[in-house]
């Protein structure tokens, strides 16, 4: 552990000190935050004294990102939430999210502080060490753990896999679809990655890292541990990071950060309890430049309370897919993500791939929803096992799909992140 002064901590002496610092964030976000104040003001909340405390905060409204980038302007284009001078700000990130605009993530130094500690130890979590190299597509807080970190840019996978063999790094930080696109282009190499360096996959920047049998299916193809770490570009690059026992993602950003779960439908808060499944809610805590209240993650998460092996306290959490590709179907909640991981336990038969094509505009879809997946390199198209995936999906999702199986390397691969919902 990185802190174990913090990771550490009982959870509920966690809350006892995020209370103090959630007050003192709402104080702040009356006094400076434009966008803040308003909304508050029209859900007649009309001071931090009248929000309260940690234990009040789900009669707050939440905040929706689209909201955010409707108050964007030329003048501002952080948004009305920005809330510091622009000469305080050392650092400004951009999502490019999924409408196009970015949008721009200003930071003062003590939110880069802040955002490079929680990242250190949602990454430490993974078990790396001081000492060893890390490859990597994106920028992270890496050297805060003592690790020699070597960044190689995005789609360059040539560059990436010979990296790995000249300099033979301990670990790897990818998105699980590039890890799994990797394993593909390096075998076309004549390369073999279970022979390589790489002893840890760390994975984060899409849901799959946490799903049993695509988790298995890269850590053998690695011949590496492979565990999941998980960010929110509006809130922190990465605030979850999953420890050796593989049994979902502790908070390394506690303290900067709090959590809450609610119902995606109607904006419910749920408890975090043992089990609990719903859309994850992040609040601020002591942040400056473009501080967030409850702000939606889109991210549904199921929840972890038992105590883990490793130390570390508070809820863990699992990503199951995002709220914006969730189906309804007759009533049930389908997320892409966990149809293919049902259709990743049929390997070695199906490669992994799956597109699932709902038939209606909208989240509400009828029966059966049409689900492509794709054959292994060497199978062949068996309507038995078309009929056995069916079979399998309903038993576990409880909805009836229509499988078409299609062949090897039919379905879109990705360098980033998998498109696994066709529309
Ligand atoms: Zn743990």
């Amino acid at each position: 552990m990185l802190a174990p002064e913090v990771e550490a901590l009982p959870w509920a002496e966690q809350l006892v000190i995020d209370d103090q610092s959630y007050r003192a964030q709402l104080g702040y976000l009356f006094e400076r935050s434009a966008f803040y104040r308003e909304k508050l003001t029209a859900a007649a909340i009309a001071s931090a004294d009248a929000a309260g405390g940690l234990d009040g905060i789900a009669r707050l409204p939440l905040t929706e990102k689209s909201e955010l980038k409707a108050t964007a302007t030329a003048e501002n284009p952080f948004g009305s939430h920005f809330c510091s001078d622009p000469s305080e700000i050392v650092r400004i990130y951009s999502t490019s999210g999924t409408t196009g605009t970015p949008s721009y993530l200003p930071l003062t130094s003590s939110d880069l502080e802040n955002w490079i500690t929680g990242s250190a130890r949602s990454y430490a979590a993974s078990g790396v060490v001081a000492g060893q190299r890390i490859v990597s597509t994106y920028n992270a807080a890496f050297e805060r753990i003592g690790l020699c970190h070597v960044p190689v840019g995005t789609g360059n996978t040539e560059r990436l896999l010979l990296a790995i063999e000249l300099l033979r790094p301990e670990a790897a930080v990818l998105t699980p679809s590039y890890a799994a696109y990797l394993v593909e282009s390096a075998l076309e190499k004549g390369m073999d990655l279970r022979e390589s360096s790489i002893e840890s996959v760390l994975v984060a920047g899409e849901p799959g890292g946490g799903e049993a049998a695509f988790r298995a299916k890269l850590e053998e193809a690695w011949g590496a541990r492979v565990t999941e770490a998980m960010g929110i570009g509006d809130i922190g690059p990465s605030l979850w990071g999953e420890c050796e026992e593989q049994d979902g993602m502790h908070l390394g950003a506690r303290g900067f950060v709090h959590p809450e779960l609610i119902d995606p439908g109607t904006g419910e808060a749920l408890e975090l309890d043992d089990g609990a499944a719903g859309e994850l809610v992040l609040t601020h805590l002591r942040h400056q430049a473009a501080p967030l209240l409850r702000f939606r993650t889109r991210d549904h998460v199921e929840v972890r309370t038992s105590p883990c092996p490793c130390g570390r306290t508070g809820p863990r959490v699992r990503c199951v897919g995002r709220t914006d590709d969730m189906l309804i179907v007759r009533g049930v909640n389908v997320f892409p993500s966990a149809v293919r991981e049902v259709v990743s336990g049929f390997a070695p038969d199906v490669s992994g791939n799956v597109l699932v094509r709902p038939s209606a505009p909208g989240v509400k879809q009828e029966p059966p929803l049409a689900v492509s997946v794709e054959l292994a390199q060497d199978a062949s198209d068996d309507p038995l096992l078309a009929q056995a995936i069916r079979e399998r999906i309903r038993a576990v999702l409880v909805v009836q799909t229509q499988v078409e199986l299609v062949p090897w390397g039919s379905l879109q691969r990705s360098e980033y992140k998998s498109k696994l919902l066709e529309r």
